[in-house]
């Protein structure tokens, strides 16, 4: 009987079990032949001045230290008023980063937009796609407005102040669903899928 041809391979460089379980359920979805393996890579300083740049050298790192295909993500909020910011440094707009961080982060953006009538604002997540000669990066955004103070005790970050185009209330009030359907990370998770599976070594029928 002739070898069943191994299932295709990607590792996910994050610790961040939420973003594992999303890919998985989009893979899932669009894609249930490409295996999402487990791979280790060390901490990648995140020196970049661009959600492109951050994504990459976090997929490079992942891809080296793996030999598989790797993804890595960069994302965060981007405030016209405030000329784009926190942008990639909302993680750690108020100072430092790490557990504690978002309410000071929200305190902050609230401070400086206190007396801004333009409220709008997007999240902007982007997928880096590193493997043998190759990388891409894809981008996803939601649109929306930024409140003038926090409602909702949902997600995580700066989602208790930002209320997408079209909904009246902020991701903090969403279930976790209605968040994924519409989010800059799910956007930019799927089309991640979609481009990966576009080339032959990803392909659903690779014969
Ligand atoms: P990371 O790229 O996932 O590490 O996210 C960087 C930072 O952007 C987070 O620490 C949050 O402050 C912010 N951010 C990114 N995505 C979201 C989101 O979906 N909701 C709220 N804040 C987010």
């Amino acid at each position: 009987m002739p070898e069943s041809p191994r299932p295709p391979r990607i590792v996910l460089a994050t610790r961040n079990a939420a973003k594992r379980r999303e890919l998985e359920s989009i893979l899932a979805e669009l894609a249930p032949h490409i295996v999402l393996a487990d791979a280790d890579w060390g901490d990648v300083e995140e020196t970049g001045d661009t959600f492109e740049e951050n994504a990459l050298l976090k997929a490079r790192a992942a891809h080296a230290a793996s030999g598989l295909t790797a993804l890595a993500d960069d994302s965060g909020l981007e405030v016209d008023a405030l000329g784009g910011e926190p942008g990639v440094r909302s993680a750690r707009y108020a100072g430092a980063g790490g557990p504690g961080a978002d309410g000071a982060n929200n305190a902050l953006v609230l401070s400086r937009m206190r007396d801004v009538e333009d409220r709008t604002c997007r999240f902007v997540c982007v997928v880096a796609i590193a493997g043998d000669g190759f990388e891409h990066t894809v981008r996803g955004e939601v649109e929306g407005a930024l409140r003038r103070e926090p409602s909702g005790k949902g997600g995580f970050g700066y989602d208790p102040l930002f209320e997408p185009v079209g909904w009246s209330k902020t991701f903090a009030e969403a279930t976790s669903g209605e968040k994924a359907a519409t989010s800059h990370r799910g956007r930019a998770l799927r089309a991640a899928v979609e481009y990966l599976v576009g080339l032959p070594r990803f392909a659903v029928d690779p014969s």
